[in-house]
């Protein structure tokens, strides 16, 4: 008698737990906290290397890795990530509306949006440079005033265009750089202009082979950190901390050859926490 009571209890129990374990899966607007529940994460879905959404649904990129580690550290698997696009323009707003828990998209720290937003990282340097067509006799930043330009609105490529590099150049700003190579390829410009980090990966891609030349220029430093919520000093010190720890195991190192390696773009060494490389 004493027997079945206890298995009719533990099959109770064992009811109840399935229950619960349902109730945390299905429950995927659940942004915030580790658990049973799903993470959203900001990242580009249109760059080679970084961020990119590939033709079967799935992610690909160093960003992807890092929030992806990042995540782990937070508690949460691959399969509760629910990744979302973030252009360069909307970054700040998504934070500030709760869309997304943090932010890995090519996410330069700047003092402008730091008023916004606050950053974990560095965990990338890049700098900004050129891509142009193989034969162009474009080779540095003054080459371009009075030629017609693409950047993305929102990113700090096309601000340094306008406040230092050329401006008197043409240019013109659309909302993702996929678009910005798709008009160097059909002549409607005659440069794209971000980090150099992204532009090597457009590059590298098959359709694109022996088309663009980098020029080469550092003619900024991006430091790329972490986009979390304004005053949220605890999200910012465990993601610190798991960025921290992805370079100390050798994942950092695993992720740059991963997903750099193709695009032959030489990175720098890793960045130190808290530490912007002006
Ligand atoms: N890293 C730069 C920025 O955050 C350019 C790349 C981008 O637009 O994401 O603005």
């Amino acid at each position: 008698m004493k027997l079945r009571n206890a298995a009719t209890a533990s099959a109770a129990v064992l009811a109840l737990a399935v229950t619960a374990t349902a109730c945390g899966s299905s429950d995927k607007n659940d942004s915030g906290s580790s658990g049973g529940g799903n993470i959203k994460i900001g990242i580009k879905y249109d760059q080679p290397g970084l961020g990119l959404k590939q033709p079967d649904g799935s992610f690909a990129g160093f960003d992807v890795d890092v929030a992806t580690y990042v995540a782990k550290e937070l508690g949460y698997k691959p399969s509760q990530i629910q990744f979302v696009e973030t252009k360069s323009a909307d970054r700040e707003n998504a934070i500030a509306r709760g869309d997304v828990k943090f932010i890995a998209a090519t996410y330069s720290i700047t003092d402008e949006r730091k008023q916004k937003v606050d950053f974990a990282g560095p965990y990338l340097l890049a700098h900004q440079d050129l891509l142009v067509k193989a034969n162009s006799t474009i080779a540095k930043g003054t080459d371009l005033n009075g030629k017609k330009l693409c950047s993305v609105t929102g990113s700090t490529s096309a601000q340094n265009v306008h406040d230092t590099i050329a401006p008197k150049a043409n240019l013109k700003q659309y909302s993702g750089y996929s678009e910005c190579i798709a008009a160097l390829q059909s002549g409607a410009v005659d440069a794209v202009t971000t980090d150099d980090s992204i532009l090597a990966g457009f590059a590298s891609q098959d359709k694109y082979k022996g088309q663009f030349k980098l020029a080469g220029l550092k003619l900024s430093n991006e430091n790329y950190g972490i986009g979390l919520k304004k005053g949220d000093t605890a999200l910012e010190k465990k993601i610190n901390a798991a960025l921290q720890k992805m370079v100390s195991d050798g994942s950092w190192n695993k992720a740059v050859t991963k997903n750099f390696g193709p695009a032959e773009y030489k990175n720098e060494p890793a960045p130190k926490i808290g530490v912007i490389v002006k």
